[in-house]
């Protein structure tokens, strides 16, 4: 098929990839010209903040423990102050899209650079898009300011992330790379990017199931994270991460299983649209016809949840999910429409294979 036109636009930040690599981020700092850098980090992952705390010595102004899924207020609030307190002039944040979220929220106020080291699949470290949460509502916003000057991937510190949240935070990631596809700015560098990072997701998974302790898996599957990140800070996404933000935001469901019931039931829709994705992913998942439903099977196989009913969502709620999708419209490959998001919300609640 014949080139579209298309933008690339590249984000300018430093990747390094490999185990161990952690040890060499005190160089890092020195490098960029840091001496005071603030960890952060979420509450149940203490200990590793402590470790990157240690290693950095000297150039470690203190660690906040404090990160909270979708970045409350309150608690962006406290990392500011806590900042300012401690004269960080940069941001360790270290955990998943929850402590990155934390730094980026420090960088928003205070333009203090971020450095990332993710322990989960979600990618938040590869976009310059940040979010807070007020009053149970969710604010996101792009800025330049908030994308992580530096990115350590070290597959060591993801060998403790439990089996269940590291299939569902790598199916998280898989839905960047999906969207990326079909999105109004794709481009063929980012559908390299995705149909490569779904590939390294979806051949590491069973191995990590197999073996948590798998560093040659695990280091695959962060591969496949950066990647399909890349993918979500490069490309504008649809009707699969409106219809997560919004399960998520109104009814508080967990974010990656979300994700994970969500994926198959939203490509479905979308395939009849979008012929190209349809083979890029069928590439990456060893020959699949029907990529929605292979990620729905793969979900089954792999012990992931695959009904919205199992994460606590009401078959009530449905209509209001419906009602909230359709008032904010986006660019979909496929036309979004009531009869369509209720069909698709019933079958993701109940746990049915995708239409
Ligand atoms: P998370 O950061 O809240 O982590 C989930 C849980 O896993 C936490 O309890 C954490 O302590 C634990 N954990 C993390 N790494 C671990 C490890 N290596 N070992 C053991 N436990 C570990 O959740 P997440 O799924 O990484 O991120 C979701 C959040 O990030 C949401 O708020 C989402 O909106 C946001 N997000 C933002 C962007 C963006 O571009 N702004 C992108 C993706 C996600």
């Amino acid at each position: 098929t014949a080139l579209q036109p298309f933008t690339y636009h590249s984000l300018p930040m430093r990747v390094v990839f490999g185990p161990g690599v952690v040890a060499s981020l005190p160089q890092e700092i020195e490098r960029l010209g840091y001496r005071r850098a603030l960890v952060l980090c979420g509450p149940q992952q203490q200990a590793t903040g402590g470790m990157v705390a240690d290693a950095l010595g000297s150039r470690a102004a203190g660690v906040l423990a404090e990160a909270r899924m979708h970045v409350p207020l309150e608690v962006a609030d406290l990392a500011r102050q806590r900042a300012r307190e401690l004269g960080a002039d940069c941001c360790v944040a270290v955990g998943g899209g929850s402590a990155v979220g934390l730094g980026k929220a420090v960088a928003l106020e205070h333009g203090l650079p971020v450095l990332a080291v993710p322990t989960t699949y979600a990618g938040s470290e590869m976009t310059p898009v940040w979010g807070l949460t007020e009053n149970g509502r969710k604010r996101t916003g792009r800025d330049p300011r908030v994308l992580p000057v530096s990115v350590f991937y070290d597959p060591e510190l993801t060998l403790t992330l439990p089996v269940g949240l590291s299939v569902t935070s790598a199916v998280n990631a898989a839905a960047h790379a999906v969207e990326a596809l079909y999105a109004p700015d794709a481009n063929p560098v980012i559908s390299l990017m995705a149909e490569e990072g779904v590939r390294a997701l979806v051949d590491a998974l069973p191995a990590v199931v197999r073996d948590p302790g798998d560093l040659e898996a695990r280091g695959q599957a962060q591969y496949g994270a950066w990647l399909s990140g890349a993918c979500l800070g490069a490309t504008t996404m649809s009707l699969h991460h409106k219809l997560c933000h919004s399960l998520g935001g109104t009814l508080d469901l967990p974010h990656a299983p979300t994700h994970t019931v969500v994926l198959p039931h939203a490509l479905a829709y979308n395939q009849r649209g979008a012929p190209q994705a349809v083979a890029a992913l069928s590439r990456a998942l060893g020959g699949a016809a029907d990529p929605a439903r292979r990620f729905f099977d793969l979900a089954g196989e792999l012990g992931a949840p695959r009904s919205l009913r199992e994460l606590g969502m009401a078959e009530t709620a449905i209509a209001r999910i419906v009602d909230e999708v359709l008032a904010n419209p986006y660019a979909n490959p496929v036309e979004v429409t009531a009869e369509g998001l209720t069909a698709l919300l019933h079958a993701a609640w109940a746990g049915e294979p995708p239409q």
